[in-house]
């Protein structure tokens, strides 16, 4: 394919043209937060299980207010009373405890008032009228026998993991986690808080798109340098794809002397899908697949750039993989708050604030917008895709946003 710019939307639809089928694993709950539904999650069993005080109190039948009633047992969480209270009776029970047959409500502790012991017996006076079913939690309230709580391509959060375990299950279906190899080079790059020499500066691409891989499911291992050395560039991505299903490559994917992946690749038989989007930052954005499957992405080292591309090609991509549906919990556009000078051949991947009133939000760029500028990814909402073209666009304008990988 020839190296002409293709736009954003473009290049990512080449991504997702590529993406491999996605098969399915199962995982025990504590080790599946995080991970996508293959399959449907259909409740096995009601929730609650069995009729449930809402209260603490006593079991009782319903009735009139002025009764006094003998405590006869109790029934606590876990430890259901055997005897049901007959007419006259009550049985004391804590809020979760299954509520005994032949008890038709539960009266809350606070409108009874408890009596004289008679022959050894405690006994209450019910202060309230009682109806049935009051303060009784019924069988399958929450989830009925059957039915579908999730849905397979949602992403295992917190609580949906204690949906699950509510729902009688003890393991899930879910998509197998990719697995992504971070390569860095750079001659120019240390490892965090080494001291630096001339002209060098620190590797803040590595824990970036090694974390940015992990927020999106993925295994990955710990992230590798490479050197601007066409061999070891060469052998280096060679041994990454022999390993994991997806490369994630920062730098050296330009024309200069010194940017070896594009020939690495070649050399290696990587397909080239694209290269070069028209995006700023992140222009000289690759992206190909290996001969055996894997796909390969060489991002931009800027490190805003590499951020930028990761949240638009590769996140998509990890998501599509693990068929993630619906995640985006972002408002498909907002209103600029600033007029914006447009690139004349490039769409803008302007960081931005979201401030958030009646309407679309709000979009103001997050600082200086360098792709140099790691500060302007701190805090920042996300993506406002400002539109080729010449000129300002001005304050007011509605933007695409885009999610922001994290
Ligand atoms: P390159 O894409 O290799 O031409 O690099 C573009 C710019 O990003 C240069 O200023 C590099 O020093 C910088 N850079 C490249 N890789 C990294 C990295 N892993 N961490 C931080 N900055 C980087
Ligand atoms: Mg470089």
């Amino acid at each position: 394919m020839p190296a002409e710019l293709i736009t954003v939307v473009g290049a990512r639809r080449h991504v997702l043209d590529r993406i491999p089928a996605c098969g399915s694993e199962v995982a025990p709950v504590p080790f599946a937060l995080g991970r996508v539904l293959a399959a449907d999650v259909l409740a096995a069993a009601d929730t609650p299980p069995f009729p449930s005080s809402a209260m603490d109190g006593y079991a009782i039948r319903s009735g009139p207010a002025g009764r006094r009633l003998t405590i006869i047992g109790e029934s606590r969480a876990g430890a259901p009373s055997r005897r049901g209270p007959g007419p006259g009776e009550a049985i004391r029970i804590s809020t979760g405890a299954a509520v005994p047959t032949d008890a038709d409500a539960v009266i809350a502790q606070e409108n009874v008032v408890v009596g004289n012991a008679v022959a050894g017996k405690d006994t209450i006076e019910t202060a309230t009228d009682v109806r049935a079913g009051d303060h009784i939690r019924m069988p399958g309230e929450d989830m009925r026998a059957g039915a579908r709580i999730l849905e397979a391509g949602t992403r295992l959060g917190a609580i949906e993991l204690g949906a699950v375990v509510s729902a009688g299950l003890g393991e899930v279906t879910v998509a197998p986690r990719p697995h992504v190899a971070v390569l860095c080079t750079g001659d120019e790059l240390r490892a965090p808080g080494e001291p630096l020499g001339p002209g060098e500066i620190h590797n803040s691409n590595a824990p970036m798109l090694t974390g940015l891989a992990a927020g999106a499911g993925a295994v990955t291992d710990a992230p590798v340098r490479l050197p601007d050395d066409r061999a070891a560039t060469r052998d280096g991505i060679g041994r990454a794809l022999e390993q994991a299903g997806v490369l994630v490559i920062s730098g050296g994917v330009s024309v200069g002397p010194h940017d070896h992946v594009k020939p690495a690749l070649a050399e290696l038989g990587v397909e080239e899908v694209f290269w070069s989007v028209a995006l700023q930052p992140g222009k000289p954005t690759w992206f190909g697949v290996a001969p055996e499957g894997p796909l390969v992405f060489g991002l931009p080292g800027n490190p805003v750039s590499a951020v930028v591309t990761f949240s638009l090609f590769v996140a998509p991509a990890l998501a599509a993989m693990q068929g993630e549906r619906g995640r985006r919990r972002l408002e498909p556009s907002a209103v600029l708050g600033t007029d914006v000078r447009r690139r004349p051949h490039r769409e803008q991947a302007m960081r931005v604030r979201l401030e958030r009133g009646d309407g679309p939000p709000v979009a103001t760029p997050n600082g200086a917008q360098g792709s140099h500028v790691l500060r302007s990814l701190l805090g920042a909402d996300a993506l406002a895709m400002i539109p080729a073209g010449d000129g300002l666009l001005s304050a007011g304008s509605l933007v695409a946003l885009e999610p922001l990988a994290g």
